[in-house]
């Protein structure tokens, strides 16, 4: 299944295949900082990954291990990736598709900050 996404002022687009578009929440500190508090994000595959559009994607490399990606343009938080990974967690909110996520009980995925020891 094929979808669409992009950022803010639409500097930035993509479009991802997926077997599935599952929505994730993490509380972790850095995505708390990072998101405003609560990150909501869908884990695709970065091979499948694919920029439409990429005039101002802008790499934060918050730890050694692991960076985040926005628009330098209007700020939209956009990706994370493990270096090197073959997954990259997109922000749920980037589709263009609703993603179905209902916040609920916070849940803590093996994930970012703590699971890797960042
Ligand atoms: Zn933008
Ligand atoms: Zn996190």
């Amino acid at each position: 299944m094929k979808a669409q996404g992009r950022c803010l002022c639409e500097a930035v687009a993509f479009s991802a295949r997926s077997r599935a578009y599952t929505a994730h929440e993490c509380h972790c500190t850095h995505c708390r900082n990072w998101s405003g508090h609560v990150w909501a994000y869908v884990c695709v595959r970065w091979d499948k990954l694919t920029f439409t559009r990429d005039d101002g994607l802008v790499w934060y490399a918050h730890t050694l291990k692991a960076r985040r990606g926005f628009c330098g343009h209007c700020g939209s938080t956009l990706f994370w990736r493990r270096n090197g990974s073959a997954k990259v967690d997109v922000s749920a909110g980037a589709f263009d598709m609703p993603t179905g996520l209902r916040l609920g009980a916070p849940s803590f995925p093996e994930n970012h900050g703590d699971y890797y020891g960042l």
